[in-house]
């Protein structure tokens, strides 16, 4: 599964509700994911395509419902585009392999990056270490 994959195949792997966040870039109501609050080590993957995207290392209680990092383990994985969709200006955080939307980042966080990735549950999958 990549930038590539089609509308289809992807409707195919997915469930509905990651199709709607992964795919149609929506959003999963606050304190309801698997993620938000799970501590255990590992890494958190693309639920779409596998990459590997965050580590447990950078998760932080963010309070917003949602799993939250201060950095993804390589930038060259993600994206990061302008989203001014809602009345809001925020920037989009994409998994650069397959262009599933996975939230947004703010500059709210904590040190040392004072970045704050607000992720979908749904959008990711995790691996324990
Ligand atoms: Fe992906």
């Amino acid at each position: 599964m990549d930038n590539d994959t089609t509308k289809e195949e992807w409707k195919k792997k997915l469930t509905k509700e990651q199709y709607q966040v992964l795919r149609e870039k929506g959003t999963e109501p606050a304190f309801t994911g698997k993620y938000w609050n799970q501590h255990e080590k590992g890494v958190y993957k693309c639920a779409g395509c596998g990459t590997p995207l965050f580590s447990s290392e950078t998760k932080f209680e963010s309070g917003s419902g949602w799993p939250s990092f201060y950095e993804p383990m390589d930038e060259a994985n993600v994206q990061e585009e302008k989203d001014t969709s809602h009345g809001m200006i925020r920037t989009e955080v994409l998994c650069k392999n397959c262009g599933g939307h996975l939230g947004h980042v703010f500059e709210d966080g904590p040190k040392p990056t004072g970045c704050r990735y607000c992720i979908n549950s749904i959008s990711l999958d995790f691996d324990k270490e």
